[in-house]
Formats: C-alpha cells, sequence, structure tokens
C-alpha cells in the first residue's frame, strides 16, 4: 500500500486495500496467515508530516502452545504511524510499517481460549474434550 504524498489534500484520503501476506514477506516458518490483510488506512496531511491510522486485520492459522490444537485466530490492530515529508518524498510506502505492526502483535504462545486445560502430561488427552482417567484430581 502505497501513496503519493501530494495526492493527500487537507481533507484527508481514505484507502482500503487487500494485501496477500507473501507481498509483505510474511510467510515464515513463525508467521502462518490464513488470509489476505485488510488494511484500511485514513491519510492525514499536518504541514510536514502524514499522519496515517491504520487498521489492520488478519486472520492467523495458529496453533494452541498448550493443547496443540490448530484455531483460527483474529488479528485486528490499530495503529498510528506518522511519516515526515520533505519536498523529495514522492511516493510513501506504508508495507514496511505494516508488515511491523504484524510482527510486533504476531502472537508468540497462542491459546486457543483463555482457559484451555491443556494436554494430559501422563496420557497426551486433549483434556478441553473430557477427563482422562490419570486422576491427579
Ligand atoms: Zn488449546
Ligand atoms: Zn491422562
Amino acid at each position: 500500500m502505497n501513496i503519493i504524498a501530494n495526492q493527500v489534500s487537507a481533507e484527508g484520503l481514505y484507502l482500503e486495500e487487500k494485501i496477500n501476506p507473501a507481498e509483505l514477506d510474511l510467510e515464515t516458518d513463525l508467521i502462518k496467515l490464513r488470509s489476505d490483510l485488510l488494511v484500511k488506512a485514513q491519510v492525514y496531511r499536518i504541514t510536514n508530516a502524514l499522519t496515517v491510522k491504520l487498521n489492520i486485520s488478519t486472520l492467523i492459522y495458529a496453533d494452541c502452545s498448550r493443547c496443540l490444537e490448530n484455531f483460527e485466530w483474529k488479528f485486528n490492530k490499530d495503529v498510528q504511524l506518522s511519516f515526515p515529508l520533505d519536498s523529495s518524498t514522492a511516493v510513501i510506502d506504508f508495507d514496511p510499517g505494516i508488515r511491523e505492526e504484524v510482527i510486533l502483535d504476531y502472537p508468540i504462545k497462542p491459546l486457543c481460549k483463555v482457559d484451555c486445560k491443556g494436554l494430559c502430561v501422563k496420557c497426551g488427552k486433549n483434556k478441553n474434550e473430557g477427563g482422562c482417567h490419570c486422576g491427579s484430581t
């Protein structure tokens, strides 16, 4: 996602774009996005800078760190970035900023639910699906 700096008028500019994760170099072993990123940007111009209010949303394909089940995790983040402008600034590219924000908030130890019971250490049964008989309750 990028904009031409001098096309931003005093009233600002609204942009919405779907971005493929591969375009942002967000396809790695650690990062698994299930859908395109939907990026909404409200751009304001203030004398020598652009202020950009971004909403970034996508679906993450996560493995629960306790029970190892796959689940979908909704990523949704509002962030404000600002870009200094000078006479030589023609095009502003938001992609590096968007990429960084996704990486910053990417769940390192995601949980399928806050009270995920995890796996039984003895038999390996997923305790969310009912108790086992190893009985330490
Ligand atoms: Zn879980
Ligand atoms: Zn068990």
